[in-house]
């Protein structure tokens, strides 16, 4: 009894300091909800395993230095408990290393890493087991300790350095994606166990190595089992550390995967100043919805307004990333509540594929930036890379690359997006809009491509593609009779500087028949005077020939209102940035009605862009604006949706 109370042997002391580690820390572990799964099903595990070689060790030590415990308990009764420590050591060992993979999620999916962790374990058992029947790895001496017998306990401990090898290895290559201070606690980790082999051969005792694991398990409660590094407090989901951690071991182990993202427009001012639980109950309102449209997914709120799906084996440009996109624009279009008000928000959705578009991860950085900005003023499909402004020549010149070979290998494909008349309640024009679909990068957006073609030349190509396309949906489909009356077209200035456009603009409609009222050419404003001059000739040659022009982008750069008295336009479209701006400021508002009266005055038509809200369309008609394109109406869709688009809406 007395060597309980007044333990003059350090082993004892350790076992008993390492119970109470032990037990400090499962009360922590019991203490949190259970967000980890598996991780912590093996932590807990882990924690069992400590306490309980602590206990046996303990009682095989209290054995050996007290009277009291000899008279109690038999010798056999000793020696059981020795092997038991023993065989609980091992155990440590491997639940260690499923540990180490379960936070690193590695999968136990090749014969290598499963021998890694089999073959120690298998030597540990047959080690243990065997001695069971001979003294051939260890044997117990009178006074009932435990003694290694041969070299069979050397090849244990060999293929115990096989587990330390191969966590020193996973401990540098994950290092990046966990913080130093973690780093430093598997490190800790690892190095106790790798001192457990020198110390039992100092010590002849287990006892500093399990009061090592200890402490160690007491570390990891703290810093890999710590819910508030992981879990954000008021959604419920996981942080930008948990969101890194995934993507860094994801790229690490590479794997095909899509980061998804929700950006929601003004999230964060509306819940700035409310109460932590109002807050709270909205965020989850939204994490809910966002879990129950993919729950394989993991969701994280890594920054203000934004939240993020994690989609493994999937590409951005799979039609699934659509699908949602269509699915969780249609549910922002309800409000949400908080606390007793409804309220409602705008979201742009953006993908981003791992690893095509993203290899490593300085570059996440780089991106996420000018995704930033990007999505202020996004069209509000999903937002893709190819999208950006990159500045990297790199990304340029793979674009540049697939522009050069994008008509010859059939990546364009030609969308319509409807054009509303109010004076008709129909849609009877259309524009005609350039998609470009590349098999590894996906959608590349015109906004990123066409600049490029323009450069390159290629531009010149595209829209003859472009025009040919629309010929021939004219030609071979019913449109006319839908109640089209003309597709508006748009023309790079690369094309109108060229001095045979003209021709080879009428040889097109010549070939496919088609009348030439029936193509509107949009045109943007050019500085350069003799380029102007250039294009004036062009426009006069088609003019004449009877097709009609409108000038593009209106109101977007530096509008010569001088000059717009002598264009030769027939319409003119005001550019979305203007329309959108109207209805955000009292002063773009009176920029805006001024220009629709000059453009009145002069007797052209007006074509209002970027018309995104029912209040925005209603305003523009009011106003007096001839022809109201934008999403509210329609998005730029392929021909055969568009041909059913008419049929619904000319006709009912
Ligand atoms: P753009 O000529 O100003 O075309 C209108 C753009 O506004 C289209 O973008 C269209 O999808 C988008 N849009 C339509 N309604 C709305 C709306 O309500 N809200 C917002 N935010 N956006 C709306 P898209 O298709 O990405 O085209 C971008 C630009 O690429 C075009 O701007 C045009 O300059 C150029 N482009 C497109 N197709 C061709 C083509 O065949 N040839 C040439 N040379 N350029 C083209
Ligand atoms: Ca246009
Ligand atoms: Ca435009």
């Amino acid at each position: 009894m007395e060597v309980i109370f007044r333990p003059q042997n350090y082993e004892i002391c350790l076992n008993m300091a390492a119970i109470v580690l032990a037990v400090i820390t499962l009360i922590i572990h019991s203490s949190e909800e259970d967000y980890y799964g598996k991780q912590r099903r093996i932590f807990g595990i882990l924690i069992f395993m400590v306490i309980f070689v602590n206990v046996v060790g303990g009682i095989h030590n209290v054995w050996i230095y007290s009277d009291w415990a000899k008279s109690l308990l038999s010798y056999g009764f000793n020696c059981f408990m020795a092997v038991l420590e023993k065989a609980g050591v091992y155990v440590i060992a491997v639940v260690s290393m499923c540990y180490l993979m379960a936070i690193f999620r590695i999968e136990l999916d090749r014969v290598w890493k499963v021998s890694v962790i089999a073959i120690p374990a298998l030597c540990s058992v047959i080690s243990v087991f065997s001695s069971l029947f001979n003294r051939n790895v260890f044997y117990f001496d009178a006074r009932g300790d435990m003694h290694l017998s041969n070299v069979f306990s050397g090849t244990v401990n060999i293929s115990s350095a096989l587990y330390l090898m191969f966590a020193a290895y996973l401990i540098y290559k994950y290092s990046k994606s966990i913080s130093s201070e973690k780093a430093i606690v598997l490190t800790a980790f690892f190095l106790m166990m790798a001192a457990g082999i020198p110390l039992k051969l100092i010590f002849h005792s287990y006892a500093p190595f399990e009061f090592g694991t200890a402490l160690a398990v007491l570390l990891c409660v703290y810093t890999f089992q710590n819910p508030s590094e992981f879990i954000e407090r008021l959604s419920g989901t996981g942080t930008k550390n948990a969101l890194n951690f995934t993507v860094y071991t994801n790229l690490i182990q590479k794997k095909v995967f899509t980061v998804f993202g929700i950006s929601i427009d003004r999230l964060s001012e509306a819940i700035g100043s409310e109460s932590l639980e109002a807050s709270s109950n909205l965020l989850t309102q939204i994490a809910t919805y966002l879990r129950r449209i993919y729950p394989d997914a993991a969701l994280f709120y890594p920054d203000d307004g934004v939240f993020i799906m994690v989609l493994e084996d999937i590409r951005p440009d799979d039609e699934l990333i659509e699908g949602l996109a269509e699915q969780i624009r249609r549910r922002f279009k309800d409000p949400w509540k908080l606390r007793e008000d409804d309220v409602r928000f705008t979201e742009s959705p953006f993908a981003v594929g791992f690893p095509d578009e993203i290899g490593n991860f300085e570059k996440i950085v780089e991106v996420k930036d000018e995704m930033k900005k990007m999505l202020l003023r996004q069209n509000r499909e999903v937002l893709r890379i190819s999208d950006l402004n990159l500045k990297y020549a790199e990304h340029d010149k793979k674009i540049d690359n697939i522009v050069r070979k994008a008509v010859d290998n059939g990546l364009l494909e030609v969308y319509y997006q409807p054009i509303y008349s109010p004076l008709t309640g129909r849609f009877d024009t259309c524009e005609a809009l350039v998609r470009l679909r590349d098999h590894q990068f996906g959608f590349i957006s015109p906004a990123i491509f066409i600049p490029i073609a323009e450069k390159n030349g290629t531009v010149l190509g595209i829209d003859r593609f472009v025009l040919s396309s629309v010929c021939e949906m004219l030609a071979a489909t019913e449109v006319l009779d839908l109640g089209i009356k003309y597709v508006e077209v748009n023309l790079s200035v690369v094309d109108c500087i060229q001095s045979n456009l003209a021709d080879s603009v009428l040889d097109t409609l010549k070939k496919f028949r088609i009348g030439t009222d029936k193509i509107n050419f949009e045109i943007t404003e050019t500085w350069e005077k003799e380029i102007t001059s250039v294009v004036d000739d062009n426009v006069q040659k088609l003019t004449d020939a009877g097709v009609a022009f409108s000038m593009d982008d209106f109101g977007s750069g530096y509008s010569n209102v001088s000059r717009m008295a002598t264009v030769p336009v027939k319409l003119f479209k005001l550019d979305k940035s203007i329309v959108q701006a109207a209805f955000e400021s009292e002063v773009s508002y009176m920029v805006m009605i001024n220009m629709i009266k000059i453009i009145k005055s002069l007797g052209k038509e007006i074509v209002a862009e970027g018309v995104e809200t029912g209040e925005q369309a209603k305003q523009l008609i009011r106003l007096g604006c001839d022809h109201i394109q934008g999403f509210f109406y329609a998005r730029p869709m392929p021909e055969a949706q568009f041909i059913e688009f008419l049929k619904e809406h000319n006709f009912s």
